[in-house]
């Protein structure tokens, strides 16, 4: 008798506990941060960051995942599909922005995030109109059309963009200045490099014509300055939001096997992760996430027969490698960036995470 009533007790128990673990969810992020090393494969990490002395970010992460890059036409994809996938979902054609792969328009996150009345941003060291940050707020067939990409501003998805790109506003083949526009439509447009007492709802602040300065011409703190600016005035304004700032020229090193440059992009990048991770551990509710679109260069480390206590770096193309890129994943809903899956499910994870209260239902 006793020991039947220990065992219905048991069964009891179990199934109160499988009820309670079965109604979890998963907490729902205030913010996500969504950090792109363009062209940062584990590679890039890894040689730079042997014999680093500064602070490693990579190694704050304790959730690491790998995604397949592949696009939906090449098993090497650019980076116009390989944002295009973070922003609608799918895989796309290669030089694609914001466009399936029958080059149909496809609703954004930063346009779903807009339609919750999140803010969005991009902070970016190319153009604000380069093919990364385009793909999160634009739609067209071809990255190319920087101008035309410009113009999606208009639509205010993007609440603020900062980079370089002014002449795609300024200086176009149809002479309009967007800039003009964008001011009527409520936009603060800035130009200068103090970043002082910049307080706007909505931002258009570029800092060069076309892509920015590098880190060995000088660029400094600029992304550290810019993503600390777009996160306070998204704060701000609108509480919930979702910020994109890549490590834009980290694949410009990697087209050019120039180790140094890259090294040196890396290392800008890397104290930007350090800075939002150190925010969003005070703030709690932000998921960060550090990805690549792709590797580029095909980097290895081989033998220094020389000295085999260093390596060598060596390069196996001047475009970009099909190999899996590491995701890394801190916050809220943080757990469910762990595994190996197609770049598809980074969207897929974040839109369930931000609009779906981390109820897992598998998209078609
Ligand atoms: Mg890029
Ligand atoms: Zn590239």
């Amino acid at each position: 008798m006793k020991v039947k009533f220990s065992f219905l007790l048991l069964l009891f128990v179990c199934q109160f506990s499988f009820v309670n673990a079965g109604d979890k969810k998963p907490k729902k992020p205030k913010h996500v941060i969504l950090l792109i090393g363009d062209g940062m494969g584990l590679a890039q990490i890894s040689a730079v960051m042997v014999g680093y002395e500064g602070r490693n970010a990579f190694a704050r992460f304790e959730v690491i995942g790998l995604s397949k890059t592949s696009s939906a036409d090449n098993y090497v994809t650019d980076s116009g599909a390989g944002a295009t996938v973070f922003s609608i979902g799918k895989k796309t054609k290669n030089g694609a922005i914001g466009v399936d792969s029958a080059g149909k328009e496809n609703l954004s996150l930063f346009e779903k995030a807009k339609m919750q009345n999140w803010g969005t941003g991009v902070v970016v060291t190319s153009s604000i109109t380069h093919a990364t940050p385009a793909a999160f707020y634009a739609h067209v067939a071809s990255r190319k059309s920087e101008e035309e990409i410009a113009e999606f501003l208009i639509r205010r998805n993007c609440d603020i963009a900062i980079g370089g790109g002014k002449k795609f506003f300024t200086q176009r083949k149809d002479q309009r200045n967007l800039f003009s526009e964008l001011n009527e439509l409520g936009f603060t447009i800035a130009a200068d490099s103090s970043f002082l007492n910049i307080d706007a709802k909505k931002l258009v602040y570029t800092l060069a014509e076309n892509g920015m300065k590098t880190m060995e011409q000088g660029r400094g703190d600029y992304l550290l300055k810019a993503s600390l600016l777009a996160q306070q005035n998204l704060e701000k304004y609108y509480g919930n939001y979702f910020l994109m700032i890549e490590g834009s020229q980290i694949d410009w090193g990697g087209h050019e096997n120039n180790f140094q440059y890259m090294r040196a992009e890396l290392l800008d990048f890397n104290s930007v992760i350090n800075a939002v991770l150190d925010a969003a551990k005070a703030d709690g509710n932000t998921l960060v996430i550090v990805t690549a679109d792709h590797e580029t260069g095909g980097l290895s480390m081989i033998e220094n027969k020389e000295n085999i206590n260093t390596y060598l770096v060596n390069y196996a193309t001047k475009g970009h490698s099909g190999i899996m890129v590491p995701v890394f994943a801190y916050g809220p809903g943080a757990e469910a960036f762990a595994g190996i899956y197609e770049n598809t499910a980074i969207y897929d994870k974040l839109y369930q995470l931000m609009f779906n209260n981390g109820i897992t239902k598998r998209r078609k």
